[in-house]
């Protein structure tokens, strides 16, 4: 009788696995996916229960035929690959290729790739899981159901090539709903007021005004501030109250796979991608000295944060061993899941603690090192004991009036936080040290401090906290996080710029288009609420087809009205508040081959039409259309005419003798003649106010002894000065509602006047 056979969908994984199996069991194969929906088109019977029309991947027919031959008569095959959707759903379609009379399948869910794993995976095995294929089924057809719908239409009204997905759109809408927060910020000035002061023991400290006469101190502008300053250089600071506290602090739970992603981009600065590509890594199995290569983490797919017992307690022998007892618990540390049903996995954690990062560094490359020793000290960090923190605030009066205060900490025990840190590090104030004082005690003050704020819009998201708010809004599954991130920036929709998220002009068309057209799909809680009934179905609560149905016959008819509706950005456009220079009919924003401008409505008998750009407001703003053919200079090198020219990085100077010769100058440099003649306000700076042109053309001022001084500013600079607060120099600006105006540069002065009438609308 011929052996039974395993099959698993990785080479890495069949080296590990060869490495525990005995002779009895033989045969590995790597299967990757080897059935998919068609690519050219929907694939899925909408009419018939939404039945997958599955094709077999071409590149996969040789893989199929081999692996036919391979399991020749077996009776018996072993499903290994992943446990997750995904791999269930692999098991699945070879189940389907391999069917035979007599033959038995059995599905092996392997979460760690080590002896024990193995052997516990092998003699206990399961059937493959029809409910958990169906959730994976039902995703795939939802993903494609909207996917390969709404992307045509995008490219009816749009452009080519376009695409929209059920969870990517509405990632690309938070991300754009964030940035619209951010343009409609409007920053509300407010100043802290600090005391340094001096006890009869040191050091020095700086406490904080929080109330005055009995509220909480609010300072909105520099007069208040310095009317306090004044009242406070008299009084006398008298310290009212002590207060001590001890703090106990627990370790977070082991990793789950959004924690583990938020780590590794805050911590590691990886990617979310890459942080699952290195993490697969580990767990599949590394050589780690003889006897080939061994899984070195738990399944990273989870979101559960149980652990086995018997890790657990490994973890508190070593702790106790290399820690002392001071560090370990009597008892191992269990940390409760917020969803009990999706139990089957456990946390991601090393396989054995032994292992320590340090035994493996030198069989690990660079990045595995960095992503092994995050998890390894995240899950042993979470059976040590808690942290203790001595916690001492000081209140202090100064007159009856000004109540202030300080807190400083002092970490008494460690505990869990010699191996890993929960929080960022504070700012110093925070963990200032403080002396010891007396009730009563009179401070003698060093010196009133008073500091201009500007309240802060929210911050963009990073791929981290992108992923903090996806799993926060339950949209996204520990399988889907790190590709939705990886696709919205593939799309072109969002740029990663200094690693935080921005929409793109073109992420904020579609974007508006889709949450037009189709608001529930772009809803938050209807998304959040489809990965919950795709849950359902994977514990067999839900139907497949029945969620399909439900989805379909909404989405149908909103696709259908869509496609009258919806506006062509490529024919009409979408409007604008921007009347046309040339003839005064409003200007809308359409694309074309070279992406996104300005055309007027006017057309044809106008036919204006201009690229633009958005000011740090949203605010449309023009580029001038260069006008490439007006000589600027000679040539230095052949003495041709040399002309403005716009290339993929801005615009530069060519010379008119190209091809012949290849001379050309940034524009920087050219321009950097027009002087303004106002002196740079830099402190020290003896350079003078410039003209210059950004890369995209944009005219702003700068200093002319740049690099050397940096300063710049978008408004042209005037040599005036501020008759209300003596800033040397004002800023003309042309603002709709104002017309023409000089500004003072000080945020706070806000002193402005016209210098021209407001054009006639
Ligand atoms: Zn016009
Ligand atoms: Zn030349
Ligand atoms: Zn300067
Ligand atoms: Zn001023």
């Amino acid at each position: 009788m011929a052996k039974p056979l395993i099959i698993v969908e990785s080479p890495t994984k069949i080296k590990t696995l060869k490495k525990y199996i005995g002779k009895d069991i033989l045969g590995l194969k790597i299967v990757v996916h080897i059935r998919d929906l068609p690519v050219k088109n929907l694939g899925i019977d909408v009419d018939d229960n939404f039945k997958a029309q599955y094709v077999n991947i071409k590149d996969k027919s040789k893989i199929i035929s081999n692996l036919k031959k391979t399991a020749g008569d077996t009776d018996e095959i072993f499903l290994a690959p992943d446990p997750d959707r995904e791999g269930e759903a692999i098991a699945f379609h070879i189940m389907e290729i391999l069917k035979k009379k007599d033959r038995k399948f059995h599905r092996v869910l392997i979460h760690e790739l080590t002896k024990k794993g193995i052997t516990e995976a092998l003699s206990h095995p399961t059937q493959p899981d029809a409910d958990k294929y169906d959730a994976q089924q039902a995703r795939r057809k939802l993903d494609r159901l909207v996917g390969y719908q709404i992307s045509p239409l995008l490219w009816q009204k749009v452009q080519r090539g376009l695409s929209a997905g059920r969870v990517q759109s509405v990632a690309v809408k938070i991300i754009c709903d964030r940035e619209r927060e951010i343009r409609a910020f409007k920053p509300e000035e407010y100043w802290t007021i600090t005391a340094d002061l001096e006890a009869a023991n040191p050091p020095v400290f700086n406490a904080a005004l929080i109330k005055i006469s009995g509220k909480k101190a609010k300072v909105t502008n520099g007069e208040q501030a310095h009317d306090i300053v004044a009242d406070l250089e008299k009084a006398r600071f008298i310290v009212l109250e002590i207060k001590n506290k001890t703090i106990k602090r627990n370790p977070l739970p082991p990793f789950i796979t959004s924690k583990l992603q938020q780590d590794a981009i805050n911590r590691l600065r990886f990617s979310a991608k890459k942080t699952m590509v290195v993490a697969q890594q580990l767990y599949e199995g590394i050589e780690i000295g003889s006897g080939g290569p061994e899984g070195l983490i738990t399944y990273m797919r989870t979101d559960s944060t149980r652990i086995a017992p018997e890790a657990a307690q490994e973890a508190l022998d070593l702790i106790r061993h290399s820690f002392g007892d001071a560090y370990a618990l009597d008892a191992p540390r269990f940390f409760k899941n917020k969803n009990k049903a999706q139990d089957a996995h456990e946390a991601v954690r090393p396989t054995s603690v032994y292992n320590t990062p340090e035994k493996l560094k030198s069989f690990l490359s660079p990045d595995q090192f960095k992503l092994y020793d995050l998890i390894w000290k995240r899950f042993v960090a979470s059976q040590m004991a808690q942290a203790l923190i001595d916690q001492k605030s000081i209140l202090i009066e100064a007159t009856a009036k000004y109540l202030f205060s300080v807190s400083g900490s002092t970490t008494r025990f460690d505990g869990f936080m010699r191996l890993y840190e929960t929080q960022e590090k504070k700012s110093e104030t925070d963990i200032q040290s403080l002396p010891p004082v007396e009730p009563k005690e009179q401070l003698t003050t060093l010196k009133i401090n008073h500091d201009q704020h500007f309240t802060k819009p929210p911050p963009r998201f990073s791929e981290a906290s992108l992923v903090k708010e996806l799993e926060k809004n339950g949209i996204g599954r520990p399988s889907t996080y790190a590709s939705i991130i990886a696709v919205i920036q593939d799309k072109g929709y969002v740029d990663l710029i200094n690693r935080y998220f921005t929409p793109s002009e073109l992420g904020f068309i579609v974007n508006d288009l889709l949450v037009g057209a189709f608001p529930n799909l772009l809803d938050i809680s209807f998304t959040a609420q489809m990965e919950t009934n795709l849950d359902d179905v994977e514990q067999g609560k839900l139907n497949e087809v029945d969620l399909l149905k439900t989805f379909y016959s909404e989405f149908k008819n909103t696709l259908d009205n869509a496609k009258d509706n919806m506006v062509s950005v490529k024919g009409v456009g979408i409007e604008t508040d921007i009347k046309c220079p040339l003839c005064g009919k409003p200007v809308n924003i359409k694309i074309g081959k070279n992406g996104h401008f300005l055309a007027c409505t006017g057309y044809p008998e106008c036919s204006f039409t201009s690229n633009y750009t958005r000011d740090e407001k949203g605010n449309i703003d023009i580029v001038e259309k260069i006008q490439a053919s007006e000589p600027i200079k000679d040539c230095p090198e052949c003495g041709k005419p040399m002309v403005l020219k716009e290339g993929k990085f801005g615009l530069f100077v060519a010379c008119t003798g190209y091809p012949e010769c290849k001379h050309t100058e940034s524009v920087a440099q050219e321009n950097s003649s027009k002087d303004t003649g106002v002196p740079c306000p830099e402190k020290g700076c003896n350079g003078t106010i410039v003209e210059k042109h950004s890369k995209r053309g944009k005219i702003f001022y700068g200093c002319s002894k740049y690099p050397d001084c940096t300063f710049a500013t978008w408004d042209k600079p005037v040599n005036e000065s501020c008759p209300e607060c003596g800033s040397p120099y004002l800023l003309e600006k042309e603002t709709k509602r104002d017309g023409k105006i000089l500004k003072c540069p000080n945020r706070s002065c806000g002193f402005k006047k016209s210098i021209l009438p407001v054009s006639e609308k």
